[in-house]
């Protein structure tokens, strides 16, 4: 057990990780960022609109001697948020990292509908729960957005996706201003290419994504993403904010 986030409660919005048909399926990033936070001593709020997933993340946490609550919500829905961030006492940290895409691809493929949940659950959703969480934060206090190299280009070919995570890094600079007065930090994670079951679903959908030439030569993995984000919560991160830092193997350089 590491001591980095001693004394820290972390809230965990999206702690479950998509269900997957393989026996062999790596964690999502929501889980390994729970699991992460609970080996560097912090308390996890893990919420997610999936019970068992929820569930599932919370025995890890506890199987690595950390303190897990579950809070099962769906982060699109106003009261669904306020009931994640209710259930954190002594809150200090705040992860939004649940996420969607929606639509067949391109602007053609992309219906009203499709548009609106992506960004409810992308942007709409972490806009609420900062708004909610804000006033319950002090100095030390941080949120980490977890958005993707296709907010800062051109990636997933579904423009409402590629819109909200663009989006996510406009809230959380507004987000890192308005909390620097309270000492509260705010930055984005933006993944790359990462081998997670939501990862594998996005490639059986679209199979050029797996051919992707990634510079490092591979996929990430979810730990990668939450080491980082540990990273970013921590005090080691104490003069960090308004950034966004990319975790993608080189991905963003081509
Ligand atoms: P994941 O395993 O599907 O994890 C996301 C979790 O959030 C799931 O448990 C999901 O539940 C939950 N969730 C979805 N909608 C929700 C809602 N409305 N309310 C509450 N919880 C909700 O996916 P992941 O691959 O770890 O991705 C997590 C984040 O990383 C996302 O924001 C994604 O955009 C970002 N990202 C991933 C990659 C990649 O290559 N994997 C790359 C860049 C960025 P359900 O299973 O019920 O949907």
């Amino acid at each position: 057990m590491g001591e980095r986030l001693l004394g820290h409660t972390v809230l965990v919005v999206g702690a479950g990780s998509m269900p997957s048909p393989e026996p062999d399926a790596p964690v999502g990033n929501g889980r390994a960022i729970s699991v992460a936070c609970a080996r560097e001593g912090a308390r996890v709020v893990c919420a997610d609109r999936d019970e068992t997933s929820a569930r599932v993340t919370a025995s890890l946490v506890r199987d690595v001697g950390g303190e897990a609550t579950v809070v099962v919500a769906d982060v699109s829905d106003e009261d669904g948020c306020a009931e994640m961030v209710a259930a954190a006492r002594d809150l200090t940290g705040v992860v939004c990292n649940a996420g969607i895409g929606r639509g067949a691809g391109g602007l053609i493929g992309t219906s009203a509908d499709d548009w609106d949940a992506t960004l409810a659950v992308n942007l709409r959703g972490p806009f609420l729960i900062a708004r909610l969480a804000m006033p319950l934060l002090t100095v030390g206090g941080s949120f980490v957005f977890i958005g993707s190299l296709a907010g800062l280009q051109p990636g997933s070919r579904l423009p409402a996706y590629d819109a909200s995570k663009a989006g996510l890094i406009g809230l959380s600079r507004h987000v890192a201003l308005e909390g620097a007065r309270q000492g509260v930090r705010s930055n984005v994670v933006a993944p790359g290419l990462i081998d997670t079951p939501l990862g594998r679903a996005a490639t059986r959908g679209r199979p050029t994504r797996g051919r992707t030439l990634v510079p490092l030569g591979r996929q990430g993995t979810a730990w990668e993403v939450a080491a980082v984000t540990v990273f970013l919560l921590s005090d080691e991160a104490s003069y960090i904010t308004g950034t966004t830092l990319s975790v993608d193997g080189g991905l963003g350089l081509i």
